[in-house]
């Protein structure tokens, strides 16, 4: 992908762990690697089609100003977080964080860390039979909405449908959102699992009733066998209160283990 690329910023800050660090403050560096796609702009010659550097320098200083960190892990994590909550045109970016003269009485050049963070493409199904389903989804969904990691793209209808996995209960109401988050996979998932927390879910019998159920279906085209967090959902594809839900928002999704489209997988029930 293209990039802008911000070389060795310098930056007047207060973060670290040393109390003549957070008292007098330092200098630090930042490098940032801005992954957008500039073709547009390329052809028009229009600043609106790419993103304003000296505006992402701004907003790196600023942060880094009003937020002072212990760790310059932390600080990197929020000025890589805060550049792609303010500029939606940039997918993914590269920072990096430098210290060019840390307290410590040894001699070297500087310390830095390097991390990546980028926007992901989710999709979450979510399901309710017991009490008021349609609130317990609704105030989710609102939850969902409200959190600054997550845009929600596209919802669904949500539709009644008989229980699944053999156990005598209520109808469940299901359906399935498409979500942009700057969050990681397993960090989604202890977000939804705080959200189900919240609709006082209990766990007591395997496919059993429910307040509230929120799957990750798929993050991004990510294949892993972890029980913890399988991905994409190990039992999608045979499921119609999954698929159908699903195949209204994106038909043409590709399932990234089974290479096949979400409207094959449901033609194929
Ligand atoms: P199923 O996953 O078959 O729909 P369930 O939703 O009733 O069953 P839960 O009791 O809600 O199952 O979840 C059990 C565990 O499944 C969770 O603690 C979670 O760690 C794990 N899990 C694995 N993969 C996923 C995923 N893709 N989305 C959500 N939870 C998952
Ligand atoms: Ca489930
Ligand atoms: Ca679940």
């Amino acid at each position: 992908m293209d990039k802008i690329k911000i070389t060795n910023l310098e930056i007047f800050a207060r973060h670290g762990v040393m109390p003549e660090e957070t008292t007098l403050g330092q200098k630090f560096i930042i490098t940032a690697e801005l992954f957008l796609d500039t073709e547009k702009a390329g052809h028009s010659d229009k600043l609106d089609d790419s993103i304003n550097y000296a505006l992402v320098c701004d907003n790196i200083k600023s942060y880094n100003k009003t937020n002072t960190k212990k760790l310059i892990e932390a600080a990197a994590e929020g000025t890589a977080e805060n550049i792609l909550l303010s500029f939606p045109k940039v997918k993914s970016v590269r920072l990096e964080l430098k210290k060019p003269n840390p307290p410590i009485h040894l001699h070297f050049d500087s310390i830095a860390v390097e991390i990546t963070r980028s926007r992901h493409r989710a999709f979450v199904a979510f399901g309710s039979n017991m009490g008021d389903r349609q609130a317990y989804i609704n105030g989710a969904l609102e939850k969902i909405k409200s959190d600054p990691k997550c845009t929600v793209k596209k919802i669904s209808s949500v539709t009644e449908t008989a229980p699944y996995g053999g156990v005598e209960q209520d109808n469940f109401l299901n359906g399935v959102v498409e979500l942009e988050t700057l969050y990681s996979p397993y960090a989604l998932l202890d977000f939804l699992h705080k959200l189900e927390n919240e609709a006082g879910r209990e766990r007591k019998i395997r496919w059993g009733p429910r307040t509230l159920d929120l799957d990750i279906l798929l993050f991004d085209d990510i294949i892993s066998d972890d029980p913890v967090l399988t991905l994409p959902h190990p039992d999608m594809e045979n499921r119609a209160f999954v698929l159908e839900p699903l195949c209204e928002i994106a038909p043409e999704l590709i399932h990234p283990a089974l290479n096949k489209k979400m409207k094959a997988l449901r033609a194929n029930l």
